[in-house]
This record gives C-alpha cells, structure tokens and sequence, in this order.
C-alpha cells in the first residue's frame, strides 16, 4: 500500500480563552474601581483624550492606570509586581470557572482516556494578573501584556503587547506548539506548515471570546473549522448583536452568557464542542486501525 489514505491524526484539543468579560470581569475596569475612581468618570477624563490625540488603546490603558495608582495616597495601591499578585490571587471569576476545567477533560476523556484537552489564554490584558490567579495552573500558555518592573518593583512600561489583530499570532502559536514569545519564531508562525506537523490544528481548536478584540481570531477559527463561540456577560446578548455586526467571516457558531456553571447553556455547549472534536478524532483513529490491519494483512 502506497500513499496516505486517512488524515493525519493528533489526539489533542484545545480551548483558548480570552480573559476580560469572558472568565472574569473587565479588569482595566476593576482595577481602576479598586483604585477608587469611578470607571465612566475616569475613562471620560483620562483615557479617552489619550484616544483623541492618536494613543493606541492598549498603551493609553497602561498609562493611564499607573498615573491613577501614583495619585494614590494609600502605597499598597501603587501598580507594583506585589498589588497585581495579590489583586489576581483575589479576582473573582465567573460563576463555575474554577471547576469547568476537569469537568471538559472527563468529557473527553470519557470518549478516549488518551484524548488530550489543553486550555490557553490569549488576551490583550495584563498577563502578569491572570498568572496569579486560581486558575492560572490550567492553562498551558497564558498569552497577554506584559509589564517591566523597576527595581522597587513598581511597573514602568509595557515591555510587550498583545494588540486585537495579534491574538491571531498565538493562534498559529498554538497549533504550532510554541509556547513563549520570539520574534525568532516569526518565519515559521506564518509560513504553511503541513497538517501532520501542527501540534494542534486549528480544526481542533475552540476559540471563546466577547468583543471586537476576538473578531479577528473567531475569523481564523472559521477559515479552519474550528469552533468559535462568543460569550456575553449577564443579560446582554440584545447589546452584543447590535454592538457587533459582524461579518459573515467573523461570526460564531454560538452566543451564550459567560455562565460556566452545571448544566448552564455555555458549559453545553463547550460539552458538545469538545464532544464533537473528540468523536472525530475516533472516528480517523478506528480508520487508521482498519489501514494497519491491511498492511499487516490481517
Ligand atoms: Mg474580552
């Protein structure tokens, strides 16, 4: 027998998650709220005219948080390495986040033990606050902005961005099996890799996301079948339909509240998604048995 018949087979799974409004409130929001601003007042006064005078979002976000924190009577408020520990360590999550993730691997699990599901973060928020999580153990790369501290600990500058457009790159990270930053990786992020050399292809991946800065990657997950599903926090999916008019590229298989808790509309269909990858990754494993039985001419 010559050639290839079937697909190549990978027996991992994986769901990327952005942070911000999906598994935990706003946290450029809350972090100002923590600081004891009020958030419209303070975006209204401070962030929005950096935007005006042509400032990215992301580095408007960053100064503007840390010139709120520097005005701080209070020093344990300073934006320092020890506040954005401590003020992960204590971020409450979504309802059912913390458990949802064994919950997804018995699924898979229970159609094939050695079916792998891994869970990564791609966000355009500060990685150093999902890092001190609960959850942060869960996720195999934790993919975000990053800060330099100065030797007093207190945040200086950004020393890496996320920006919308880039979350994709993490995508191709991700199904290339590359873990950290490198511009070195680059060439090889964006060259054509054969389907039997991705780490994960992108079929196999679930993309869950709430707004504008996931359009680009729910895009991607579509161009390869994947599955993307956008969330929406309590009560708003009216607001996230006519926020988001999105095209027929960008749009998503489904939209349901961020709810992980039992039986909540989300963890069916995260269930059913990973469900679904999983039963057609048997289905390629029980043609690769019935290929090896004929070349061993059983
Ligand atoms: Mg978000």
């Amino acid at each position: 027998m010559t050639g290839r018949t079937t697909q190549h087979l990978c027996n991992r799974i994986a769901i990327a998650f952005d942070f911000d409004d999906t598994l935990a409130p706003d946290t450029f929001a809350s972090l100002i709220g923590d600081l004891g601003y009020d958030i419209e007042k303070f975006k209204a006064e401070k962030y929005e005219p950096l935007k005006k005078n042509g400032w990215d979002g992301i580095p408007a976000r960053f100064f503007t948080l840390l010139e709120g924190a520097r005005d701080q009577a209070d020093n344990e408020k300073r934006l320092t390495r020890s506040y954005l520990k401590r003020y992960g360590e204590q971020l409450q999550l979504f309802s059912g986040v913390a458990e949802m993730f064994d919950k997804l691997r018995q699924r898979v699990q229970a159609i094939d033990p050695n079916l792998v599901l891994e869970f990564y973060i791609i966000s355009s928020g500060f990685a150093d606050i999902v890092k001190s999580t609960s959850i942060a153990h869960q996720f195999k790369a934790i993919w975000g902005c990053d800060l330099h501290f100065g030797e007093d600990g207190e945040a200086v500058c950004l020393k890496h961005t996320v920006t919308h457009p880039d979350k994709v790159r993490y995508l191709y990270y991700l199904s290339r099996g590359i873990e950290s930053h490198s511009e070195d990786d680059l060439m090889f992020v964006y060259q054509d890799v054969p389907h039997s050399e991705l780490y994960i292809p992108l079929d196999q991946v679930i993309y869950v996301g709430d707004g504008t800065s996931d359009l680009p990657c729910f895009r991607l997950i579509n161009q390869h079948k994947g599955i993307p599903i956008a969330v929406f926090p309590d009560g708003s999916a009216r607001e996230w339909a006519r926020k988001y008019d999105v095209s027929a590229s960008q749009r998503v298989m489904a939209l349901v509240e961020a709810d992980y808790s039992d039986n909540s509309l989300l963890m069916q269909t995260l269930g059913l998604a990973v469900e679904s990858m999983a039963k057609k990754i048997r289905i390629q494993q029980l043609g690769d048995r019935v290929l090896e039985d004929a070349k061993d001419g059983v």
